[in-house]
């Protein structure tokens, strides 16, 4: 699957990828926080939409949806509560475990940005939201820090050339971060370097592979012994296990002034 990112809004990506079974013009739409830019794509490549997929019920991820239903009225997927006033017309809501076989993804629960919050795995992709972003995480908005850790080891778990389609991009800021968090770390500082290239370009950084992130993202790093010493250093306090490193990075990203 060759997903496509579209930029929305400020800092957005909706993505549309193709869902195949012999049709190259049938695409998914993730995540249509508004829908202008979704339908000046579609009418561009001569797509059509095929089906609509929520990770979470903030604005900028489902405001789109409506308008993009009066074009297509396509099924909608996603968490309860956020998808249900379209379900009964061929989407239904989605929780952990379920899959969608006509697209090739299955659900896992990546609660810790909200609680309701989905990514959707297969086909060498993962649709991650507002989760696992390139060179970082979603905030903190309604989960806690150990659901959120439990999340992103989830997705850490999946095959290293996964490529991850997240919602925004945030790269740069990301790095910039991790920088602080991993100042010896060489692979992180080469992957800095092409960041800052590619948005010099204007190019967007998305998607990134898991092996990558694994390699630079320090929220995907809390084991390692780098990352664990620099949140003490931070924390001033000995931390026990990874997840308490998460807390104390995340909260640090949160505070630090780029
Ligand atoms: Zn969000
Ligand atoms: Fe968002």
């Amino acid at each position: 699957m060759q997903p496509i990112p579209v930029p929305a809004f400020k800092d957005n990506y909706i993505w549309l990828a193709p869902c195949g079974e012999g049709d190259e013009r049938r695409v998914i739409v993730v995540d249509p926080g508004t829908a202008a830019p979704v339908l000046d794509r579609l009418t561009e490549q001569q797509w059509e939409p095929a089906a609509i997929l929520i990770t979470h019920h903030h604005h900028d991820h489902v405001d789109g949806v409506e308008a993009l239903r009066a074009r297509f009225p396509v099924p909608v997927f996603g968490p309860p509560g956020t998808v249900d006033r379209w379900t009964g017309q061929g989407g239904r809501t989605l929780t952990e475990g379920d899959r969608l076989d006509e697209f090739g993804l299955r659900v896992l629960a990546t609660p810790g940005h909200t609680r309701d919050h989905l990514s959707y795995v297969g086909q060498g992709v993962v649709f991650c939201g507002d989760t696992l972003f390139a060179g970082g995480c979603g905030r903190l908005f309604e989960g806690t820090p150990e659901q959120m850790y439990r999340s992103l080891e989830k997705l850490r778990a999946l095959p290293d050339d996964t490529r991850i389609c997240c919602a925004h991009e945030y790269t740069l800021a990301n790095l910039r971060f991790a920088r602080q968090v991993e100042p010896d770390n060489d692979a992180l500082a080469r992957r800095l370097e092409e960041t800052e290239a590619m948005r010099r370009e204007g190019k967007a950084t998305v998607p990134s592979r898991l092996d990558l992130e694994k390699q630079t993202n320090p929220f995907l790093r809390c084991h390692e012994p780098a990352v664990r010493a620099a949140a003490e250093r931070f924390c001033r306090r000995r931390l026990n296990s990874p997840d308490q490193v998460f807390a104390v990075i995340r909260y640090w990203k949160d505070i630090y002034k780029q």
